[in-house]
């Protein structure tokens, strides 16, 4: 579903948000559109970096706010200091693996019965997403190491 984005389909979204196309900001949002995974500014720099060898991590952080500001694509934040991007920007919910970091897509339907209508009174809800967390059941599924997990200073 996520993978048969061509470059006139990406190029044609992004213009119907009135973007001008920059070779950074098309690569940056192919890349998400590429992939599921909510990669972090450096995990998109690292890949968009082997076609694009120009780009740094100021380049890519002002693409994706750029894409973030016309509604291409969505921050994440499912941990304390780590933001995340998704180019699914339709609702969702996520599951984050506690073992191995791996956040995955949930369909908005898998819960439709969360009473928003039990919050105290006077508070009024205008969105909501579940993150369910748990342990995945990927093969390769291995705890994360300390130093993958801190945020790079640069
Ligand atoms: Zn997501
Ligand atoms: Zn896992």
């Amino acid at each position: 579903m996520k993978n048969n984005h061509n470059t006139t389909s990406i190029k044609r979204q992004m213009q119907s948000k009135g973007l001008r196309i920059t070779p950074q900001r098309f690569a940056v949002y192919a890349n998400l559109l590429s992939r599921s995974d909510h990669p972090t500014v450096e995990e998109i720099l690292s890949e968009v970096n082997r076609e694009l060898p120009i780009s740094s991590k100021a380049t890519i952080y002002t693409a994706l706010t750029v894409l973030r500001e016309v509604g291409l694509v969505k921050e994440v934040l499912l941990e304390e200091g780590v933001t995340r991007y998704d180019a699914n920007v339709q609702p969702h919910h996520h599951f984050c693996c506690q073992n191995c970091g791996t956040i995955i897509d949930i369909e908005w339907e898998t819960f439709t019965n969360l009473r928003l209508d039990n919050l105290p009174p006077g508070l009024h809800a205008e969105s909501y997403e579940v993150i369910v967390k748990g342990q995945c059941d990927r093969q390769d599924c291995q705890p994360l190491r300390e130093s993958q997990n801190s945020i790079v200073e640069s």
